[in-house]
């Protein structure tokens, strides 16, 4: 596949911009004597009008221009797959500078485009029902490995030239916590909802947490955007065993963090509650009854996901039956809800199926190969 790897200069450990948002930029520029007023004009040209070779910058100086091919790059990484669903779904595999490959998936809505884009190489938190967990972790993404995903997404489909397929919407719920990789999550963000970057308005910019309840007191203080958070049980026995960071920050904590990220808000707003029905394990009337009773004073969307099965998951999906009459005991007792629809499985890009290629440092995957019974050692 053609690559779009633009003005690489050769030199590895140079400057790539893609790393840094405005301020960051402005603090580059003020380093090498330059007004910092350089930084909203190199923003635009960057991520606004997709030019990444520096000649044709043609609002900043010669010499500034080859001082910036000299010394920076504007590197993203490759695409090495791109695939259509039936339904206009799309996915593309983006191959790292290492042996690394991460997933970034378009799903185009009526009246929205929406992007789940990757906060790290795999995931350490090892939720199981997901397969991103099982299959291990490696790395935190960079600022400019997640911000390259909006770069190509929205380039690859202006390409397309077809009316109302443009990224509206970003969230943050591809492979890996996004809370886990902090600072280069947060920049990435501000890039986004940058005037002079994307423009995304804070209602357009979703983060979703398995709650890492810390960092959500972080970001509520820098941030003022959506938050989802996985809940998926509503007690800690059972959060114990699905969401294993629920030993940590079980979830009195989680519903305090919520509650304190509502509050520091500009505007009112609610979280997304992200709630995977699994047959049998916790889809029944009481599990309905009891969530209503724990988000309960919360400004709540709750999320219905209907369960998307992988190899030996070992779980199956909720019959649509129960998932109507889950989603009504919530409804009756005023939660707004919304049932996921699953997109694009023909191309292997629904919710927790994104698996990349991970070279796994936790060895996880390891387990899940063994052969489980008469294993001799
Ligand atoms: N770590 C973050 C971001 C990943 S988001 C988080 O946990 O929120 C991925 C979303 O897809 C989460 O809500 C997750 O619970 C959900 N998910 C994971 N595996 C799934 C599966 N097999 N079927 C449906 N949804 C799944």
């Amino acid at each position: 596949m053609r690559s779009l790897i633009a003005q690489d200069n050769g030199v590895s450990a140079a400057l790539n911009l893609l790393d840094r948002d405005r301020r960051g930029l402005e603090e580059y520029f003020s380093e090498i004597g330059e007004k910092p007023f350089r930084a909203s004009q190199l923003i635009q040209w960057i991520h606004q009008k997709a030019v990444t070779d520096f000649q044709q910058m043609t609002n900043i100086s010669q010499a500034l221009r080859d001082h910036l091919q000299q010394n920076t790059v504007i590197h993203l990484p490759e695409v090495v797959y791109d695939a259509t669903s039936a339904d206009g779904t799309r996915k593309w595999l983006l191959q790292l500078d290492d042996e690394n490959r991460i997933e970034t998936v378009y799903i185009p809505e009526d009246d929205r485009g929406t992007l789940c884009v990757s906060s790290q190489v795999g995931c350490a938190l090892d939720c199981s029902f997901c397969s991103t967990g099982r299959r291990g972790f490696n790395r935190n993404l960079t600022t400019a490995e997640i911000i390259s995903q909006v770069w190509l997404a929205t380039y690859l489909l202006d390409e397309e030239k077809k009316p109302g397929r443009k990224v509206t919407n970003v969230v943050l719920m591809g492979m890996g916590e996004p809370l886990l990789n902090f600072d280069n999550v947060v920049r990435a963000v501000r890039i986004m909802m940058d005037d002079f970057a994307y423009g995304l308005s804070k209602r357009r910019v979703t983060i979703s947490t398995a709650g890492v309840v810390p960092a959500i007191d972080r970001l509520g203080d820098l941030l003022d955007m959506r938050l989802a958070v996985s809940l998926h049980a509503p007690d800690d026995q059972l959060r114990n065993s699905l969401v294993p960071l629920n030993r940590k920050y079980p979830l009195q904590e989680l519903m305090d963090a919520c509650r304190r990220f509502i509050d520091k808000q500009n505007t009112r707003s609610r979280i997304t509650f992200e709630y995977v029905l699994l047959d049998g394990v916790k889809d029944s009337d009481q599990h309905a009854r009891a969530l209503v009773k724990l988000v309960k004073g919360i400004p709540t969307l709750m999320n219905l996901i209907p369960f998307n099965p992988f190899a030996d998951s070992g779980y199956r999906t909720s019959p649509r039956k129960r998932v109507e009459r889950f989603n009504k005991i919530l409804a009756d007792a005023g939660i707004t809800t919304v049932v996921r629809r699953t997109r694009g499985e023909d191309i292997d890009a629904a919710c927790g199926q994104l698996v990349g290629k991970i070279e796994d440092k936790s060895r996880r995957h390891r387990r899940f190969e063994e052969p489980r019974i008469g294993m001799q050692t």
